[in-house]
């Protein structure tokens, strides 16, 4: 067995653009999102890792598609949402439980976070200031809205919001670029914002991953996270997008303005 190491957490990137995310010490790890089981497999036999739990947010296949095929392998528990009906989940679990990771000495907190589905879940490791948000919040954007509403979308990402601004986001895509594109375009005169869309496009010329993020650099950056803030309100209303003076209004115009942008 190899030499226990600080806790960490590192990224197995999969398909087109995902990022299922392998927390471990060296010696033991859990994943978060595992939508496919051969990149997993091959990181934990070349960090030399014992798995020891699987750790979901939602049922879409690139998050939960590698479950059966590694329980094939190992009998370990499975958390997910407990409103999903997800193959292979042993333990389902919602807001206000926490999930014991003991052979990592970890333990992470669930938070209910409906709008990209249904149940969505995120973790938190409050002590680490780690979160692990599927397909909620991204680096610049937020999930699309498949079966939740703007209302509990908001809600959700102000679960977010309210965490400190040095958690980290392990978010699931690699979005980052063409997210902060739109925010440029929801909110031109944000300067911060600006430099962190070409600090981005930097980072992918070198092919370099631009995740984790972290809550601060959100809470200053993504307009779904801002739609409150006058000056994207007024972009709304310059685009003809909204009409009134109503926060949910602002982001359910953000999020379909978003879904059409190129
Ligand atoms: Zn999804």
């Amino acid at each position: 067995m190899s030499a226990k190491q600080p806790l960490q957490v590192t990224a197995i990137p999969a398909f087109a653009d995902n990022y299922l995310w392998l927390i471990h010490d060296g010696q033991h790890a859990a994943v978060v999102d595992p939508g496919d089981a051969a990149p997993v497999e091959a990181a934990l036999a070349a960090l030399n890792l014992t798995l020891d739990a699987i750790l979901l947010t939602h049922h879409h296949a690139d998050h939960a598609g590698g479950v059966t095929a590694l329980l094939s392998q190992r009998k370990i528990p499975v958390y997910g949402p407990a409103s999903e009906r997800i193959a292979g989940v042993s333990m389902p679990v919602s807001e206000g439980q926490t999930v014991p990771l003991p052979t990592l000495g970890l333990s992470l907190s669930v938070l209910d976070v409906p709008g990209h589905t249904a149940g969505h879940i995120a973790y938190v490791a409050e002590q680490q200031r780690w979160l692990f948000c599927g397909d909620t919040l991204f680096a610049g954007g937020c999930g699309r809205l498949f079966e939740g509403t703007p209302a509990q979308m908001t809600a959700s990402l102000q679960k977010f919001a309210v965490l400190p601004d040095d958690t980290a986001v392990y978010c699931a895509h690699e979005y980052t670029v063409s997210n902060l594109r739109f925010a440029v375009a929801a909110e031109p005169g944000n300067a911060l914002l600006a430099q962190r869309l070409e600090h981005a496009q930097q980072r992918r010329a070198r092919g370099e991953s631009t995740v984790p993020s972290d809550i601060g650099t959100e809470k200053l950056t993504n307009p779904f996270l801002r739609y409150r803030e006058p000056a994207v309100v007024a972009t709304l209303k310059a685009e003809g997008r909204l009409d009134r003076d109503d926060p949910v209004a602002a982001f359910a115009a953000l999020r379909e303005w978003k879904n059409s942008f190129r």
